[in-house]
Protein backbone atom coordinates (compact mmCIF):
# COMPACT_ATOMS: atom_id res chain seq x y z
CA UNK A 1 0.00 0.00 0.00
CA UNK A 2 3.25 2.40 -0.04
CA UNK A 3 1.67 4.29 -3.19
CA UNK A 4 -0.56 6.02 -0.94
CA UNK A 5 1.61 6.79 1.54
CA UNK A 6 2.99 10.65 1.55
CA UNK A 7 6.04 11.72 2.73
CA UNK A 8 6.01 13.83 5.78
CA UNK A 9 5.05 17.10 5.09
CA UNK A 10 8.18 19.65 5.98
CA UNK A 11 6.69 23.08 5.12
CA UNK A 12 4.53 24.52 7.41
CA UNK A 13 2.50 25.47 4.33
CA UNK A 14 1.86 21.72 3.79
CA UNK A 15 1.60 21.18 7.22
CA UNK A 16 -1.21 23.57 7.70
CA UNK A 17 -2.78 22.27 4.09
CA UNK A 18 -2.74 18.74 5.79
CA UNK A 19 -4.32 19.88 9.10
CA UNK A 20 -7.36 21.33 6.37
CA UNK A 21 -7.45 17.85 4.82
CA UNK A 22 -8.00 16.07 8.12
CA UNK A 23 -10.74 18.86 9.27
CA UNK A 24 -12.85 18.02 6.22
CA UNK A 25 -12.21 14.28 5.55
CA UNK A 26 -11.75 12.85 9.23
CA UNK A 27 -13.61 15.48 11.23
CA UNK A 28 -16.38 16.58 9.34
CA UNK A 29 -17.01 13.91 6.52
CA UNK A 30 -18.23 16.28 4.49
CA UNK A 31 -20.63 15.21 2.13
CA UNK A 32 -21.08 16.20 -1.60
CA UNK A 33 -23.58 18.93 -1.78
CA UNK A 34 -23.34 20.31 1.90
CA UNK A 35 -23.09 23.39 3.05
CA UNK A 36 -20.70 24.35 5.53
CA UNK A 37 -20.92 27.16 8.24
CA UNK A 38 -17.36 28.61 9.92
CA UNK A 39 -16.48 30.00 12.70
CA UNK A 40 -12.97 31.49 13.21
CA UNK A 41 -10.58 33.80 15.20
CA UNK A 42 -9.29 36.55 12.60
CA UNK A 43 -6.11 35.48 12.89
CA UNK A 44 -6.98 31.57 12.01
CA UNK A 45 -7.81 33.02 8.40
CA UNK A 46 -5.14 31.02 6.67
CA UNK A 47 -6.73 27.72 7.79
CA UNK A 48 -9.73 28.60 6.83
CA UNK A 49 -8.78 29.09 3.58
CA UNK A 50 -7.14 25.69 3.18
CA UNK A 51 -10.64 24.07 5.06
CA UNK A 52 -12.57 25.99 2.79
CA UNK A 53 -10.78 24.92 -0.46
CA UNK A 54 -10.74 21.18 0.61
CA UNK A 55 -14.46 21.54 1.37
CA UNK A 56 -15.40 22.39 -2.23
CA UNK A 57 -12.95 19.84 -3.30
CA UNK A 58 -15.25 17.46 -0.76
CA UNK A 59 -18.29 18.87 -3.26
CA UNK A 60 -19.28 21.64 -0.47
CA UNK A 61 -22.20 23.75 -2.17
CA UNK A 62 -21.51 26.76 -0.29
CA UNK A 63 -18.76 27.47 2.55
CA UNK A 64 -19.72 30.87 4.92
CA UNK A 65 -17.89 31.76 7.45
CA UNK A 66 -18.18 34.15 10.40
CA UNK A 67 -15.05 35.70 11.92
CA UNK A 68 -14.52 36.87 15.20
CA UNK A 69 -12.50 39.69 16.49
CA UNK A 70 -10.58 39.62 19.81
CA UNK A 71 -10.20 43.47 19.82
CA UNK A 72 -13.58 43.73 18.55
CA UNK A 73 -15.04 41.90 21.59
CA UNK A 74 -12.61 43.70 24.14
CA UNK A 75 -13.69 46.86 22.75
CA UNK A 76 -17.27 45.86 23.44
CA UNK A 77 -15.55 44.89 27.64
CA UNK A 78 -14.22 48.14 27.51
CA UNK A 79 -16.58 51.21 25.79
CA UNK A 80 -20.08 49.22 25.73
CA UNK A 81 -22.63 50.96 28.59
CA UNK A 82 -23.04 48.50 31.65
CA UNK A 83 -26.40 47.55 30.62
CA UNK A 84 -26.06 46.20 27.41
CA UNK A 85 -24.19 42.95 28.88
CA UNK A 86 -27.70 41.03 28.77
CA UNK A 87 -27.72 41.50 24.84
CA UNK A 88 -26.94 38.75 22.39
CA UNK A 89 -27.31 38.17 18.90
CA UNK A 90 -30.21 36.27 19.27
CA UNK A 91 -31.09 36.51 15.05
CA UNK A 92 -27.50 35.41 14.02
CA UNK A 93 -27.81 32.16 16.51
CA UNK A 94 -31.56 31.83 15.01
CA UNK A 95 -30.03 31.71 11.60
CA UNK A 96 -27.23 29.39 12.86
CA UNK A 97 -29.97 26.98 13.75
CA UNK A 98 -31.71 27.59 10.69
CA UNK A 99 -28.68 26.87 8.51
CA UNK A 100 -28.34 23.13 10.61
CA UNK A 101 -31.77 22.03 9.94
CA UNK A 102 -31.35 23.04 6.12
CA UNK A 103 -28.42 20.23 6.51
CA UNK A 104 -25.60 22.13 6.81
CA UNK A 105 -22.27 21.08 8.92
CA UNK A 106 -20.49 23.20 11.23
CA UNK A 107 -16.75 23.71 11.68
CA UNK A 108 -15.31 25.67 14.21
CA UNK A 109 -11.93 27.05 14.52
CA UNK A 110 -10.17 27.43 18.10
CA UNK A 111 -7.66 29.78 18.83
CA UNK A 112 -8.89 32.55 20.73
CA UNK A 113 -6.16 34.28 23.06
CA UNK A 114 -7.10 32.38 26.62
CA UNK A 115 -6.63 35.67 28.92
CA UNK A 116 -8.80 38.28 26.88
CA UNK A 117 -10.81 38.71 29.05
CA UNK A 118 -9.01 38.64 32.39
CA UNK A 119 -9.10 42.17 33.01
CA UNK A 120 -12.58 42.79 32.81
CA UNK A 121 -15.58 42.72 35.74
CA UNK A 122 -16.57 39.07 36.35
CA UNK A 123 -19.70 39.94 36.56
CA UNK A 124 -20.29 41.61 33.33
CA UNK A 125 -18.44 38.49 31.50
CA UNK A 126 -20.75 36.24 33.51
CA UNK A 127 -23.90 38.18 32.19
CA UNK A 128 -22.68 38.58 28.38
CA UNK A 129 -21.58 34.63 28.71
CA UNK A 130 -25.09 33.68 30.02
CA UNK A 131 -27.34 35.84 27.55
CA UNK A 132 -24.83 34.03 24.60
CA UNK A 133 -25.55 30.75 26.31
CA UNK A 134 -29.39 31.14 26.28
CA UNK A 135 -29.55 32.67 22.38
CA UNK A 136 -27.01 29.77 21.24
CA UNK A 137 -28.76 26.79 23.25
CA UNK A 138 -31.24 26.27 19.97
CA UNK A 139 -28.50 26.27 17.77
CA UNK A 140 -26.24 24.33 20.10
CA UNK A 141 -28.72 21.39 21.00
CA UNK A 142 -28.61 20.56 16.79
CA UNK A 143 -25.00 20.26 17.48
CA UNK A 144 -24.80 18.46 20.54
CA UNK A 145 -27.19 16.40 19.97
CA UNK A 146 -25.53 15.28 16.54
CA UNK A 147 -28.58 16.06 14.04
CA UNK A 148 -25.44 17.21 11.94
CA UNK A 149 -21.86 16.43 11.54
CA UNK A 150 -19.74 18.77 12.93
CA UNK A 151 -15.71 19.15 14.49
CA UNK A 152 -13.44 21.73 16.26
CA UNK A 153 -9.98 22.40 14.96
CA UNK A 154 -7.36 24.74 16.05
CA UNK A 155 -5.11 27.37 15.06
CA UNK A 156 -2.06 28.56 17.14
CA UNK A 157 -2.77 32.05 17.31
CA UNK A 158 0.17 34.77 18.69
CA UNK A 159 -1.85 35.65 22.00
CA UNK A 160 -2.68 32.06 22.78
CA UNK A 161 1.32 30.67 21.92
CA UNK A 162 2.29 33.57 24.38
CA UNK A 163 -0.02 32.20 27.13
CA UNK A 164 1.25 28.54 26.62
CA UNK A 165 4.86 29.64 26.46
CA UNK A 166 5.34 32.69 28.19
CA UNK A 167 9.26 32.56 28.10
CA UNK A 168 10.09 31.87 24.82
CA UNK A 169 9.78 35.12 21.59
CA UNK A 170 6.52 35.42 19.68
CA UNK A 171 7.57 33.40 16.77
CA UNK A 172 9.37 30.86 18.66
CA UNK A 173 6.06 29.97 21.04
CA UNK A 174 3.69 30.57 17.38
CA UNK A 175 6.18 27.39 16.12
CA UNK A 176 6.30 25.03 19.29
CA UNK A 177 2.29 25.36 19.44
CA UNK A 178 1.84 24.43 16.00
CA UNK A 179 4.18 21.29 16.48
CA UNK A 180 2.06 20.39 19.11
CA UNK A 181 -1.03 20.90 17.19
CA UNK A 182 0.00 19.05 14.41
CA UNK A 183 1.62 16.20 16.51
CA UNK A 184 -1.80 16.02 18.62
CA UNK A 185 -4.09 16.29 15.62
CA UNK A 186 -2.22 13.13 13.84
CA UNK A 187 -1.10 15.76 10.42
CA UNK A 188 2.59 14.30 11.49
CA UNK A 189 1.84 10.75 10.56
CA UNK A 190 2.34 9.66 7.10
CA UNK A 191 -1.37 9.34 6.18
CA UNK A 192 -3.25 10.89 8.85
CA UNK A 193 -6.86 9.76 7.49
CA UNK A 194 -5.55 6.34 8.17
CA UNK A 195 -4.02 6.88 11.71
CA UNK A 196 -7.28 8.76 12.46
CA UNK A 197 -9.40 5.78 11.79
CA UNK A 198 -7.01 3.53 13.90
CA UNK A 199 -7.26 6.26 16.52
CA UNK A 200 -11.35 6.11 16.07
CA UNK A 201 -10.72 1.89 16.00
CA UNK A 202 -9.09 2.02 19.76
CA UNK A 203 -11.18 4.13 21.09
CA UNK A 204 -14.24 1.92 20.34
CA UNK A 205 -12.60 -1.00 21.67
CA UNK A 206 -12.36 1.03 24.89
CA UNK A 207 -16.28 2.26 24.97
CA UNK A 208 -17.64 -1.63 24.24
CA UNK A 209 -15.64 -3.29 27.00
CA UNK A 210 -17.09 0.30 29.38
CA UNK A 211 -20.64 -0.77 28.05
CA UNK A 212 -20.37 -4.00 28.32
CA UNK A 213 -19.57 -3.70 32.07
CA UNK A 214 -22.87 -1.34 32.61
CA UNK A 215 -21.38 0.21 35.82
CA UNK A 216 -23.23 1.69 38.22
CA UNK A 217 -20.56 4.02 39.14
CA UNK A 218 -17.08 5.25 39.28
CA UNK A 219 -14.99 5.57 41.82
CA UNK A 220 -11.77 8.27 41.89
CA UNK A 221 -8.71 7.74 44.53
CA UNK A 222 -5.67 9.97 44.79
CA UNK A 223 -4.15 12.58 46.55
CA UNK A 224 -7.58 15.17 47.82
CA UNK A 225 -9.84 12.79 46.23
CA UNK A 226 -12.41 10.57 47.31
CA UNK A 227 -15.21 10.38 44.72
CA UNK A 228 -18.46 8.32 43.97
CA UNK A 229 -19.74 9.10 40.62
CA UNK A 230 -23.06 7.10 39.94
CA UNK A 231 -23.81 7.03 35.98
CA UNK A 232 -26.94 7.71 34.45
CA UNK A 233 -29.51 5.12 33.77
CA UNK A 234 -28.49 3.59 30.76
CA UNK A 235 -25.79 5.50 30.26
CA UNK A 236 -23.61 4.92 27.07
CA UNK A 237 -19.75 5.53 26.92
CA UNK A 238 -18.66 7.51 23.70
CA UNK A 239 -15.36 8.06 22.23
CA UNK A 240 -13.67 9.13 18.82
CA UNK A 241 -15.80 9.26 15.78
CA UNK A 242 -19.60 9.41 16.05
CA UNK A 243 -22.34 9.08 13.37
CA UNK A 244 -25.14 12.14 13.19
CA UNK A 245 -28.64 11.87 12.54
CA UNK A 246 -28.05 12.43 8.68
CA UNK A 247 -26.03 9.69 8.66
CA UNK A 248 -22.57 11.41 8.44
CA UNK A 249 -19.62 9.88 10.55
CA UNK A 250 -17.84 13.05 11.98
CA UNK A 251 -14.95 13.00 14.64
CA UNK A 252 -16.17 16.00 16.44
CA UNK A 253 -13.01 17.02 18.33
CA UNK A 254 -9.62 17.32 16.51
CA UNK A 255 -7.70 16.15 18.35
CA UNK A 256 -9.49 13.82 20.98
CA UNK A 257 -7.96 11.28 23.35
CA UNK A 258 -11.03 10.74 25.93
CA UNK A 259 -13.65 8.20 26.09
CA UNK A 260 -16.82 9.91 28.26
CA UNK A 261 -20.34 9.64 29.55
CA UNK A 262 -23.30 10.76 31.39
CA UNK A 263 -22.83 11.05 35.33
CA UNK A 264 -26.58 10.51 37.45
CA UNK A 265 -27.08 13.94 38.50
CA UNK A 266 -28.13 13.29 41.94
CA UNK A 267 -25.44 10.21 42.89
CA UNK A 268 -22.47 12.04 42.89
CA UNK A 269 -20.99 12.15 46.45
CA UNK A 270 -17.66 12.55 48.27
CA UNK A 271 -14.48 15.19 47.62
CA UNK A 272 -12.19 15.96 44.44
CA UNK A 273 -9.20 17.76 43.61
CA UNK A 274 -7.99 19.36 40.53
CA UNK A 275 -4.97 17.98 38.76
CA UNK A 276 -4.63 20.33 36.66
CA UNK A 277 -5.60 24.16 36.32
CA UNK A 278 -8.66 25.19 34.94
CA UNK A 279 -8.46 28.27 32.08
CA UNK A 280 -12.17 30.06 32.43
CA UNK A 281 -12.96 33.04 30.54
CA UNK A 282 -9.38 34.43 31.18
CA UNK A 283 -9.40 33.34 34.74
CA UNK A 284 -7.01 30.72 36.12
CA UNK A 285 -8.73 28.62 38.45
CA UNK A 286 -6.45 26.88 40.33
CA UNK A 287 -5.76 24.16 42.81
CA UNK A 288 -9.92 23.45 42.70
CA UNK A 289 -11.41 21.20 45.67
CA UNK A 290 -15.24 20.43 45.87
CA UNK A 291 -17.45 18.50 48.11
CA UNK A 292 -20.63 16.60 46.30
CA UNK A 293 -23.54 15.54 48.34
CA UNK A 294 -26.27 14.18 46.45
CA UNK A 295 -25.03 15.09 43.22
CA UNK A 296 -24.28 18.84 44.09
CA UNK A 297 -21.51 20.73 45.08
CA UNK A 298 -21.88 21.90 48.56
CA UNK A 299 -18.85 22.95 49.00
CA UNK A 300 -15.71 24.69 46.19
CA UNK A 301 -12.28 26.17 47.44
CA UNK A 302 -9.87 27.02 45.14
CA UNK A 303 -6.20 28.78 45.76
CA UNK A 304 -6.87 31.40 42.76
CA UNK A 305 -9.85 32.43 40.93
CA UNK A 306 -11.92 31.16 43.84
CA UNK A 307 -14.85 34.40 43.25
CA UNK A 308 -14.97 33.18 38.91
CA UNK A 309 -15.65 29.77 40.13
CA UNK A 310 -18.13 30.82 43.05
CA UNK A 311 -20.22 33.10 39.68
CA UNK A 312 -19.84 29.90 37.63
CA UNK A 313 -21.33 27.86 40.19
CA UNK A 314 -24.12 30.27 40.73
CA UNK A 315 -25.31 30.31 37.01
CA UNK A 316 -28.15 28.05 37.10
CA UNK A 317 -29.60 25.06 39.21
CA UNK A 318 -27.49 22.61 37.10
CA UNK A 319 -24.24 24.33 37.08
CA UNK A 320 -23.32 22.61 40.46
CA UNK A 321 -24.14 19.27 39.63
CA UNK A 322 -22.20 16.87 36.38
CA UNK A 323 -22.90 16.66 32.60
CA UNK A 324 -20.33 14.54 31.99
CA UNK A 325 -16.92 12.30 32.92
CA UNK A 326 -14.31 11.09 30.94
CA UNK A 327 -11.32 8.64 31.35
CA UNK A 328 -7.81 9.74 29.37
CA UNK A 329 -4.91 7.43 30.45
CA UNK A 330 -2.38 9.62 31.28
CA UNK A 331 0.49 8.41 28.73
CA UNK A 332 -1.85 9.69 26.10
CA UNK A 333 0.38 12.34 23.66
CA UNK A 334 -1.42 15.52 24.89
CA UNK A 335 -0.45 14.39 28.44
CA UNK A 336 2.81 13.52 27.42
CA UNK A 337 3.72 16.69 25.89
CA UNK A 338 3.51 17.78 29.50
CA UNK A 339 1.93 21.35 28.41
CA UNK A 340 -0.69 23.23 29.53
CA UNK A 341 -2.67 24.63 26.85
CA UNK A 342 -5.26 26.94 28.68
CA UNK A 343 -7.47 25.32 26.24
CA UNK A 344 -10.29 22.45 26.67
CA UNK A 345 -9.59 20.92 23.61
CA UNK A 346 -6.48 19.80 24.16
CA UNK A 347 -6.39 19.78 28.55
CA UNK A 348 -9.32 17.47 28.52
CA UNK A 349 -7.58 15.39 25.87
CA UNK A 350 -4.32 15.19 28.80
CA UNK A 351 -6.33 13.73 31.51
CA UNK A 352 -9.68 12.04 33.23
CA UNK A 353 -11.62 14.72 33.64
CA UNK A 354 -15.86 15.60 35.17
CA UNK A 355 -17.66 18.63 33.60
CA UNK A 356 -19.71 21.06 35.65
CA UNK A 357 -23.20 21.66 33.61
CA UNK A 358 -25.29 20.09 30.12
CA UNK A 359 -25.12 16.45 29.73
CA UNK A 360 -24.66 15.12 26.11
CA UNK A 361 -28.25 13.34 25.14
CA UNK A 362 -25.75 11.18 22.81
CA UNK A 363 -24.67 9.27 26.35
CA UNK A 364 -27.75 7.87 27.04
CA UNK A 365 -29.76 4.84 25.36
CA UNK A 366 -32.33 6.73 23.31
CA UNK A 367 -31.03 10.26 24.81
CA UNK A 368 -31.41 11.89 21.15
CA UNK A 369 -35.32 10.99 21.28
CA UNK A 370 -36.24 11.10 24.86
CA UNK A 371 -38.32 13.98 26.73
CA UNK A 372 -36.54 17.05 28.64
CA UNK A 373 -38.11 14.95 31.70
CA UNK A 374 -37.29 11.10 30.75
CA UNK A 375 -33.61 12.90 30.12
CA UNK A 376 -33.92 14.58 34.10
CA UNK A 377 -35.69 11.49 35.42
CA UNK A 378 -32.94 9.28 34.13
CA UNK A 379 -30.11 11.49 35.76
CA UNK A 380 -29.20 13.56 32.72
CA UNK A 381 -28.27 17.41 34.03
CA UNK A 382 -29.08 20.40 32.14
CA UNK A 383 -27.42 23.65 32.74
CA UNK A 384 -26.30 26.41 30.36
CA UNK A 385 -22.69 25.86 30.87
CA UNK A 386 -20.45 22.90 30.51
CA UNK A 387 -17.31 23.26 31.82
CA UNK A 388 -14.29 20.77 31.96
CA UNK A 389 -11.95 20.31 34.49
CA UNK A 390 -9.13 18.09 35.02
CA UNK A 391 -9.22 14.99 37.80
CA UNK A 392 -6.89 12.76 36.85
CA UNK A 393 -3.15 12.11 36.99
CA UNK A 394 -0.55 8.98 37.32
CA UNK A 395 -1.64 9.32 41.14
CA UNK A 396 -5.37 8.62 40.48
CA UNK A 397 -6.42 5.19 40.76
CA UNK A 398 -10.61 4.70 38.99
CA UNK A 399 -13.01 1.55 40.07
CA UNK A 400 -15.85 0.54 37.66
CA UNK A 401 -18.59 0.06 40.95
CA UNK A 402 -21.03 -2.98 39.55
CA UNK A 403 -24.60 -3.19 40.19
CA UNK A 404 -23.94 -5.92 42.92
CA UNK A 405 -21.69 -3.02 44.57
CA UNK A 406 -18.48 -4.92 43.79
CA UNK A 407 -15.11 -3.06 42.88
CA UNK A 408 -13.69 -3.56 39.30
CA UNK A 409 -10.07 -1.82 38.53
CA UNK A 410 -10.87 0.40 35.42
CA UNK A 411 -7.26 2.84 35.46
CA UNK A 412 -4.02 2.30 38.02
CA UNK A 413 -1.81 5.55 38.00
CA UNK A 414 -3.52 6.64 35.48
CA UNK A 415 -3.31 3.83 33.10
CA UNK A 416 -6.06 1.18 32.00
CA UNK A 417 -6.10 -1.49 34.77
CA UNK A 418 -7.01 -4.25 31.25
ZN1 LIG B 1 -14.67 15.66 27.87
ZN1 LIG C 1 -16.85 18.21 28.17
Amino acid sequence: MNVALRPQPSTFDARLDRLGEVAVRVGLGLAPGQELLITAPLDAVPLVRRITEHAYRAGASLVTTLLNDDVATLARFEHAPDGAFDTAPGWLFDGMAAAFRGGAARLAIAGENPSLLAGQDPARVARANRARSAAYRPALELITGFGINWTIASFASPAWARTVFPDLPEDAAVARLWDAIFAASRIDAPDPVAAWAEHNAALRARTATLNAHRFAALHFHGPGTDLRVGLSDGHLWLGGAETAKNGITCNPNIPTEEVFTTPHSRRVDGTVRSTKPLSYQGTLIQDITVRFEGGAIVDAQARAGQEVLRKVLDTDEGARRLGEVALVPHSSPISASGLLFFNTLFDESAASHIALGQAYRTCLEGGTTASEAELAERGANSSLIHIDWMIGSCDVDVDGIDAAGQAVPVMRRGEWAA
